[in-house]
Parts: structure tokens; C-alpha cells; sequence
């Protein structure tokens, strides 16, 4: 079989025109797709995980159905449980997941906390005027990267949105387009650059501040050890673009200054739409990551960092996000829904996550599922069941089923915990 027009939930980008081939129930070709893209489609049916429950210290396999009881038993008897995952899977698990922790009066939180977090927190104090990816492909002649490394985290981001393609305003694709790279280093992407622009490590602050200065007619001196006539060259390019926008990652979310930094960012691109048409985007990672936070606003009020204990939603990243959490000690018990906190959390984190009842939910066997108490394997999302999946610019696209699976879908599992819990 072949399917035209799929699309590839591994990162934010959430290309849309995978071919993908099948033969004997497995994925044989994945054509349009990057490298990453194509190992994700080619090996969906390596290292899966399989149905789990530690017992007396071993991990003893059992039936799906003895797993989702052990699970449905945790949760209940838990007096803190924390739900944490979400970004790798469709936007029904998430939203059944935000039930979930509803009924068991849990915390909830997606991995916004340990990427984006600050561009949410920033964005509810002052607003982002954002674009879609179609905008920037069809209008952008000036993109910024700040803080990013697209040629190497979104290998198809340069060539579908924005670098190298022609849209309808800009026939002559990356000719007509100036790029500009900030970082704290050289990078693959500052090759591909116009103008890359060395920022001191930490420093971003002090130089969206010059920026802004510069943007508002004030004579401003070096910052972040960038010289003031660069600071002066690039703002007056900024102003006279017709079409701006500054893709931006971790190297700002997540460096000194952390909100404050985006909400600098932010300011600064509302300051220059006194001048011109620009916009900001944040590059994120996990495919659905977006749609974590958009499920969670509409079924809660709040994007990630929320607790259930009261009964009703209330929200406070630092006190109820999962690391926190972790780190503190304070939950009983863990849900881990398509995620491997393990690889990334720091270590006090990982450790609580071993000590107490951890269950896991995921297609395939990461470093959680090794320290779990319970594992759950379940169909990828986008490869062996449909759904919903939100890309970096908040548009939702529809995901396929391009493969039969022996494993249920992550809203199937989350239905019959939900059940179980309730009888
Ligand atoms: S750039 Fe991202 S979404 Fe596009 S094919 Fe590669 S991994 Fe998939």
C-alpha cells in the first residue's frame, strides 16, 4: 500500500507529505522523509515494549488486562499521583488524561515544563503576535533563528517554511530572504545564515533590551558582546523588512533570564509592528507538544503544571510541575504517558520516579519503562492509530493509521484505566 500526504509527529514541524509504503504489515519506505523521520517510520516495530508489572523485584511479563487492573489499583489507592508525559502522543489521549487526573485528584503536566514553559509564562504576561509556517513560507524576507538549531532538530524546517522554499510573495525562495543566527555558537544552521550574530552565553536579556532600545531611536553601546553597529545594523533591517519573524529555542528559553528573556522577545517584536509586519514562533520539540498545551487550556484554563488535589484545576509551574514534584519527594505515584522523563529529568527526579509506583504507557522501551512498576505498551500515534496532532504554529492536522497493531491506542488504555478506576 501506499499513503500519500501523512504526517511525521516526531518534531514540531509535523511535515505533511510523507509517502509512506507498507508491505506485509510493516512500513517499508517513508519517502519525503528526513533522516530522523524515515528511522522513526522504518523501525515503528523495534524494541516495543511489552505488558509489565514488577513483582518481587522482577519484571514478570502478564496479560494487558492484569497490567491495567495493577495500574487502575495505584492510582486509586495514591493520596498524591502525578500525571506527566503527553507530548508524543494525539490530542483524545491527552485530553482523557486530563480527565484521568481529574477523577484521582492528581497533578498534571506535559514537557512544556522542561522546554517552552517560559515562553508560556512570558506570553500570558504581554501576548505574541504569531504566524503560521505558511505565512512565513509565502511572506517572511527577513528570518531570525535565535537561540535554535534547526539543521540539526528540524531538518526539514529550512527547506518547507523557512529558508530555501518559494512562496506566493517570495518567488525567489532564499534569495529573497535574509537569514540572521543568533547563538552562543557556530552551529550547521549558522552556515546555512546570512549574518550569524556571536551572543555571550546568558546575555540574551541584555541584548533584546538594546534591541528594543535601538528599535525606540535610542543610541544604545555594546551588548552581550555584540557591537553597538551591528545592534543599530540589524534593528534597521528589522524596521525595514517586509515580513519578520524570529524562530526561537531552548538557547533562550532555557539560559539566564529564562521568561524574562521571552518576554523581552515578545516586546520587541510588538515594538517593530509599529514599523513593519513581524511575527515570533517558537520552535518546538515534541510532536504534539503544542496540542498538549492547547487540550490542556481548553479542558482545564491552563496549558501544563496543573493539580486536581482541591478538585478543581489550579495552576502553578515551580510548585506543581513535574520536576518539582519529583525532585521534592512529594508524589506516591506516577502516570507516564508517551514520554521518557528518565533520559531527561535530573537525577533527584529520576531517582523518586524508581522509588515510588511508576506506571508507564508507551510504544516502545525507554529508560522509564526500566525503573516502572507497571508498563503498558501502546500503538504509535500516527503510524498505528489516528488522531490529532498540533504543529509548532498551533495548527491541529489529522493524523493516520498507516499500519494494523496488535497494541491499543493511548485513549483506548487511558478509557479503561478511567473505567476501572471509577468501578
Ligand atoms: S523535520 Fe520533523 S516533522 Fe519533518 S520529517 Fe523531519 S522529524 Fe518529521
Amino acid at each position: 500500500m501506499i499513503y500519500k500526504n501523512i504526517v511525521c509527529t516526531l518534531c514540531g514541524c509535523l511535515c505533511d507529505d510523507i509517502e509512506v509504503v507498507t508491505e506485509g504489515g510493516r512500513v517499508a519506505d517513508a519517502k519525503n522523509a528526513c533522516e530522523f523521520s524515515k528511522s522513526k517510520f522504518l523501525n515503528h516495530a523495534k524494541n516495543r515494549a511489552k505488558p509489565i508489572i514488577k513483582k518481587n523485584g522482577e519484571l514478570v511479563e502478564v496479560p494487558i488486562e492484569e497490567a491495567l487492573d495493577e495500574a487502575a489499583e495505584v492510582l486509586k489507592k495514591a493520596d498524591f499521583p502525578l500525571i506527566y508525559g503527553l507530548s508524543s502522543t494525539e490530542t483524545d489521549a491527552q485530553r482523557l488524561a486530563v480527565e484521568l487526573a481529574e477523577l484521582i485528584g492528581a497533578s498534571i503536566d506535559n514537557t512544556t515544563s522542561v522546554c517552552h514553559g517560559p515562553t508560556i509564562l512570558a506570553t500570558q504576561d504581554c501576548g505574541a503576535a504569531k504566524c503560521t509556517l505558511g505565512e512565513v513560507k509565502n511572506r517572511a524576507d527577513l528570518v531570525i533563528f535565535w537561540g535554535c538549531n534547526p539543521a540539526e532538530a528540524h531538518i526539514r524546517h529550512a527547506t518547507r517554511y523557512s529558508i530555501t522554499p518559494r512562496g506566493l510573495y517570495t518567488e525567489s525562495g532564499k534569495r529573497g530572504r535574509e537569514i540572521v543566527y543568533m547563538d552562543v555558537r557556530e552551529t550547521k544552521t549558522s552556515k546555512m545564515a546570512d549574518i550569524f550574530v556571536k551572543v555571550k552565553p546568558g546575555q540574551d536579556y541584555e541584548l533584546l533590551s538594546a534591541f528594543r532600545a535601538a528599535v525606540k531611536g535610542y543610541d544604545v553601546g555594546d551588548a552581550a558582546g555584540v557591537p553597538s553597529e551591528t545592534i543599530k545594523r540589524l534593528v534597521d533591517k528589522m524596521k525595514s523588512c517586509k515580513f519578520g519573524v524570529i524562530f526561537f529555542g531552548l538557547g533562550l528559553t532555557m539560559t539566564g533570564g529564562r521568561h524574562m528573556s521571552i518576554n523581552a522577545a515578545l516586546r520587541l517584536v510588538r515594538d517593530l509592528n509599529d514599523h513593519t509586519k513581524f511575527t515570533i514562533i517558537p520552535m518546538r520539540g515534541h510532536g504534539n507538544v503544542s496540542g498538549s498545551n492547547d487540550v490542556m487550556t481548553w479542558c482545564t484554563g491552563y496549558p501544563y503544571a496543573v493539580n486536581f488535589s482541591k478538585g478543581y484545576p489550579v495552576y502553578n509551574p515551580g510548585e506543581f510541575s513535574a520536576v518539582d514534584i519529583l525532585a521534592r519527594g512529594e508524589c506516591d505515584a506516577a502516570l507516564i504517558i508517551a514520554s521518557d522523563p528518565v533520559a531527561h529529568f535530573p537525577a533527584e527526579a529520576s531517582k523518586h520516579l524508581a522509588r515510588i509506583p511508576t506506571i508507564v504507557i508507551d510504544p516502545k522501551v525507554s529508560l522509564t519503562s526500566l525503573i516502572a512498576k507497571i508498563v503498558i505498551p501502546s500503538a504509535m500515534a500516527g503510524i498505528e492509530c489516528d488522531g490529532t496532532a498540533y504543529r509548532m504554529d498551533g495548527i491541529p492536522l489529522r493524523l493516520s493509521k498507516v499500519i494494523d497493531s496488535e497494541f491499543l491506542p493511548d485513549r483506548e488504555i487511558l478509557k479503561k484505566i478511567i473505567e476501572k478506576v471509577k468501578a
